[in-house]
């Protein structure tokens, strides 16, 4: 049986950016991924945003590794060529009973660190984005946007340079726990060629769990119950060339459900291409990415509110994503990410509820991992 100081199950944008931090300074990491490429999941599968920090309860992880991660992100992509742009955000009010919201967003983000907040009249924010319908907007200068499929393969290519080994088509399939180290079981080759399918293991002294929507069922491999993920999904649609210069840069809403999604919004990507979405529906089915989507009319009921000028012919269904969300259906309210030691194995560590800003918060949430990597190894 192999062994190994960490394995790491998953390689999404979480799972990379640990892989990348602690082969900086233990040995024998190994990042072990399911699918044939990493960052296939929600790491490539989301709006791509850099956010800001603006929405997320005061001290809580998310708020502190946001506003952390924002700033080492950018630095990141700029320093490893990264696609990137630091083009900050209009959050818009559509009407004057969304001017307090506007207010709270910017007293939040400012407790949270938020540099450069400002509300601003409806002249201001058209002059940013003429098209736009609003009596009021905060502009967000620090948010921004990247190309989340380059980011993955940087962290991924640097972990590797460092020394990690990165697999995939390896699936975790059991963690037993022992006196020395944890024995992980993983299943290796392409589940579609059955008869070529090995069955490895490797005694890890420290295993880190960055599964995302599957972050409970790895937890549960180790008896811990105790999380649950209810997979929600976010539909986009994508603008036809000729109208994407309709916005310039992102445009969002205000939060209409307490926080528990941001809200279908208008998206600038590096390649120049404008998203409305994403919807927001729980899913029974964690690999359900297209059954029953929205039709292009519920994106335009949606967003022509901001963007009046927007018409159904202007927009093509594109991808989904789906958010490992630690709320139930029904319950509103936003939950902070979870991570911890598992409380009966200490050599665990779990990554539970990474949900937005997680791209975001990538780099930060691995230096705040390698401290509890730190507490079993060291
Ligand atoms: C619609 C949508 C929009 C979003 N927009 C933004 C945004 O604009 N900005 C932002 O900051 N965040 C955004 N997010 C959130 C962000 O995408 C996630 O927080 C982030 O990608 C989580 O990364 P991860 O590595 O934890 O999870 P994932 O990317 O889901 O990676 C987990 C990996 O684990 C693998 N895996 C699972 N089980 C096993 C196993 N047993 N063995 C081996 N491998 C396994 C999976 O195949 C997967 O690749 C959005 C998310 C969604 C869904």
């Amino acid at each position: 049986m192999d062994s190994a100081n960490i394995v790491i199950v998953g390689g999404g944008v979480v799972g990379c950016a640990l892989a990348r931090e602690l082969a900086a300074k233990w040995d024998d990491v190994f990042l072990l991924e399911k699918m044939p490429h990493v960052g296939m999941a929600a790491s490539t599968r989301n709006s791509g945003v850099i956010h800001s920090g603006i929405y997320y309860t005061p001290g809580s992880l998310k708020a502190r590794l946001c506003v952390r991660g924002n700033r080492i992100l950018h630095e990141y992509c700029a320093a490893h060529g990264v696609p990137h742009r630091p083009c900050g955000k209009l959050v818009i009010a559509a009407s004057d009973a969304e001017r307090p919201s506007l207010e709270k967003l910017l007293e939040t983000g400012r407790g949270n660190g938020v540099e450069g907040l400002r509300i601003v009249d409806r002249a201001a924010a058209r002059s940013r984005e003429p098209n736009i319908q609003c009596v009021a907007a905060l502009e967000v200068p620090s948010s921004g946007i990247l190309s989340a499929e380059d980011l993955v393969k940087a962290l991924a290519r640097e972990a590797a340079e460092r020394g990690a080994s990165v697999v995939t088509r390896a699936s975790v399939k059991r963690l037993d726990p022992g006196a020395s180290g944890i024995r992980v079981e993983v299943e290796i080759g392409d589940p579609a060629d059955p008869s070529g399918m090995q069955r490895e293991a490797i005694e890890a002294r420290c295993v880190i769990n960055c599964a995302g929507l599957f972050s409970d069922d790895v937890a549960a491999m180790l008896g811990n119950k105790r999380y649950r993920i209810y997979p929600n999904r976010g539909e986009y649609c994508e603008v036809v060339k000729n109208k994407s210069n309709l916005v310039r840069n992102l445009v969002y809403p205000v939060p209409h459900d307490a926080g528990f999604t941001l809200g279908v919004h208008l998206t600038k990507t590096v390649w120049g291409t404008l998203l409305v979405g994403p919807t927001s529906d729980h899913i029974q089915d964690k690999n359900d990415y297209e059954s029953n989507r929205h039709p292009v009319e519920e994106f335009v009921r949606r967003a022509k509110p901001m963007l009046p000028a927007l018409a159904v012919e202007d927009l093509h269904l594109a991808y989904s994503g789906i958010r490992a969300k630690l709320l139930p259906p029904g319950q509103g309210g936003m939950a902070d990410f979870i991570i911890t030691h598992d409380p009966e194995v200490r050599r665990a560590v779990h990554l539970v509820g990474i949900e937005s800003p997680g791209l975001t918060a990538s780099l930060a949430i691995a230096e705040y991992v390698r401290s509890l990597v730190d507490e079993v190894l060291n």
